[in-house]
């Protein structure tokens, strides 16, 4: 497994499983499967609603702790109340601490992120979270969290995709150290991505799937992903990206795709 290293000197499995939309009740069968298979890394919300299953994964697996690499992040409407939200989500996961703990969005009118942002940093300093970050953080939230921070936050996790890459905001993470994970990595299956020519003849010339060569792009980018599958067979797939490496041409290629094609809530219009 590649690892990134963060801003704050810990490294991050730079691809990963993430488990927005998996049922509660089919969680820990498949994030069991997918520890089984080799993935470390899960990305994980409050929100989800399956933090119970993800912990119950852990605890049957015997997976060291510090082999592990878990992300959990902070509801909207707890923007004034992190240091309890936490406790609940490590409750919840059966853990002492998580590696990595995001302000899930900025929600712009209640405007409490920097207060948020403030208590993760204690929650950091208190050791209930290894590295802190935010997402859906686009430029302008950036701009107004970077002065407040004492803690520059280890990453920026974004809508990103080849249809939808944000580039301004990412050059503004790039600069400040700020590692990008890019969520829907696959844009949700809700654009026809993986018939694309730029992404298919890549597909073909390496021996690859269409999503392997999406993934490759990201890695090759530098992004950490953690795409969301059911599928046993799928996991599998998303996991074998390591062996094929897509030319400068092809990169440029799908970079090329970039259209503005955003496939879920902007920030600003979401609290
Ligand atoms: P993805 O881009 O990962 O797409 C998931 C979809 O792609 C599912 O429908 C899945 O179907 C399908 N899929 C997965 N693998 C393949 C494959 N190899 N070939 C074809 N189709 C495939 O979207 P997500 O929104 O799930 O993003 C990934 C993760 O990012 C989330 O799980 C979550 O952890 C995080 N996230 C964070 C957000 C935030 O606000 N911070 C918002 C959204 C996501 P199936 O399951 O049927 O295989």
């Amino acid at each position: 497994m590649q690892l990134v290293t963060l801003n704050d000197g810990k490294v991050i499995p730079q691809l990963g499983f993430g488990v927005f939309k998996v049922d509660p009740a089919e969680t820990e069968r498949i994030v069991s499967d997918a520890l089984e298979l080799g993935y470390r890394h899960i990305d994980t919300a409050a929100i989800y609603r399956n933090e119970e299953g993800v912990g119950r994964a852990l605890a049957a697996s015997a997976i060291p702790r510090d082999e592990l690499f878990i992300t959990t992040k902070l509801w909207n409407d707890r923007h004034g109340d992190a240091d309890r939200a936490i406790e609940e989500s490590l409750e919840k996961l059966g853990l002492d601490r998580v590696d990595l703990y995001l302000v899930h969005w900025p929600a712009p009118r209640q405007d409490r992120f920097i207060e948020a942002w403030h208590s993760l940093e204690g929650i950091r300093e208190r050791g209930l979270a290894t590295s802190i970050g935010v997402s859906n953080f686009a430029k302008h939230y950036l701009e107004r969290l970077l002065p407040e921070a004492t803690v520059t936050p280890a990453v920026n996790q974004i809508e990103l995709h080849p249809y939808y890459q944000q580039r301004e905001t990412t050059e503004l993470a790039v600069a400040h150290g700020i590692k990008i994970e890019a969520w829907g990595p696959l844009g949700q299956g809700k654009y026809p991505l993986l018939e694309l020519p730029e992404i298919m003849a890549p597909a073909a010339a390496h021996g690859k799937s269409p999503a392997q060569v999406v993934l490759r792009w990201h890695l090759q980018l530098g992004h950490i992903v953690f795409p969301k599958t059911v599928s046993r067979d799928r996991m599998v797939e998303n996991f074998d990206v390591f062996d094929f490496e897509l030319t400068d041409d092809e990169v440029a290629a799908i970079t090329a795709l970039e259209r503005g094609g955003r496939v879920s809530e902007h920030p600003d219009d979401f609290d």
